[in-house]
């Protein structure tokens, strides 16, 4: 009599075993990958915290020292006192700026969050944002110039308030980082690259220009204020250009700056062109 084997090995062929094996070694690949975006993603969170301390902590110590000194001097003169004030509206205005920016930014990262996107006629767009800018009393003393062909034909799809929040970051940079009698620049045109065409928009300042070693950091969320960076900037976030750079990215576009240090700087925006059905 033949006895009943026990277990019954089940019927799979080899190629299928094999095939099988392939692709639990890739997920087990695919998995390390997530494993380590989402490392580098904490690291990048907890650099930011700490960043977003450090520079909350200098106008609050500002804030303090002042306080300190008015709670504790018995004579203050009414000037010191309005000095020591001046000193807290400033910082504190300084700390306002840096909360917004920072919740601002949060918000256009969150990709669960929905942009406003409307299709936008780019010439008329950027034409009036350019006169605007131009009865701004703080481009008064600079020489304001627009580049862009009169019969430029060029449809975007935009969430029009966010790419105002950029141009009036990178104007507001041409403005800080320049001096009276420089040349501020907008420029608008199409391009194509990588089979696809663009609206390539440029901000140029002839102002002080950004130091090659810093070029490659100032889009950085973790690279913010810093004294060293910006002397003369007193309520700068540092946040203007990691704001730009999200917002740009949201749109599927680009950001980019070229500098020369003492001659001026150029930001270069690409935003995809809107066609229909895309
Ligand atoms: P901030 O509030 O410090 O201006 P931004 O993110 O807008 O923050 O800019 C980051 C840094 O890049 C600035 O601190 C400054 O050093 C540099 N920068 C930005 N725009 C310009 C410019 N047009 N000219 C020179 N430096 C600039």
């Amino acid at each position: 009599m033949t006895e009943k084997p026990i277990f019954n090995a089940p019927d799979i062929e080899s190629e299928r075993v094999n095939e099988l094996s392939i692709k639990l070694f890739q997920a087990k690949e695919e998995l390390a990958r997530a494993n380590e975006e989402l490392k580098a993603t904490q690291k990048q969170r907890e650099e930011m915290l700490s960043n977003i301390s450090h520079d909350l902590r200098a106008p609050l110590t500002a804030i303090r020292s002042a306080l300190d000194v008015m709670l504790l001097s018995e004579n203050l003169t009414p000037e010191e006192a309005r000095e020591f004030l001046g000193t807290i509206d400033r910082r504190t205005r300084t700390l306002e700026s840096m909360v917004n920016d920072m919740y601002y930014l949060f918000c256009v990262e969150d990709t669960g969050k929905k942009l406003d996107f409307e299709v936008i006629d780019a010439a008329p767009f950027f034409e009036e944002y350019f006169f605007d800018a131009t009865t701004d009393t703080r481009y008064d003393d600079r020489d304001m110039q627009l580049d862009m062909a009169e019969d430029l034909s060029a449809t975007i799809y935009i969430d029009v308030q966010k790419i105002i929040r950029v141009l009036d970051n990178l104007f507001t940079n041409a403005a800080k980082y320049s001096e009276s009698g420089d040349t501020i620049k907008l420029s608008v045109k199409k391009d194509f690259s990588e089979g696809k065409e663009w609206l390539v928009i440029e901000v140029s300042d002839t102002g002080i220009g950004i130091p090659e070693e810093a070029l490659p950091h100032i889009f950085g969320r973790t690279y913010t204020v810093s004294s060293a960076r910006t002397p003369n900037s007193k309520t700068g976030s540092g946040l203007g250009l990691s704001i730009a750079k999200a917002v740009v990215e949201r749109h599927g576009g680009r950001i980019s700056a070229d500098s020369v240090f003492g001659q001026g700087s150029t930001f270069r925006i690409e935003l995809p062109l809107f066609s229909p059905g895309v």
